[in-house]
């Protein structure tokens, strides 16, 4: 992690590099380019630089992070006791007394 790599998040991630993009071993990284506000840029740099990672694995896991909240568990399987909702298939207990 340098201040180059926090640099190049809209930057070729190359082949060589795959290693450091979350990727399964052999799974070539896709690349990914977005395009940000020069204020957006600046803070996800330092936010990034305050958690010690790069800006791109900083933006790598904001990205999973709603990804995993738009797609995963919606809570359609409760079960409903008068105290507690609890879901049956991610375990999250949705409201409680
Ligand atoms: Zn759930």
């Amino acid at each position: 992690m340098d201040n180059l790599d926090a640099a190049m998040v809209n930057e070729v991630d190359s082949v060589t590099r795959s290693s450091n993009t979350g990727t399964e071993a052999g799974e070539q990284a896709k690349q990914v380019l977005i395009r940000a506000s020069e204020a957006s840029r600046e803070r996800w740099k330092e936010a990034a630089a305050r958690q010690g990672t790069s800006m791109s694995e900083f933006v790598r896991e904001a990205a999973d992070r709603a990804a995993s909240e738009a797609l995963d568990c919606t809570h359609g399987n409760l079960r409903i006791y008068p105290w507690r909702h609890i879901c049956m298939d991610c375990g999250a207990t949705t409201w409680q007394k």
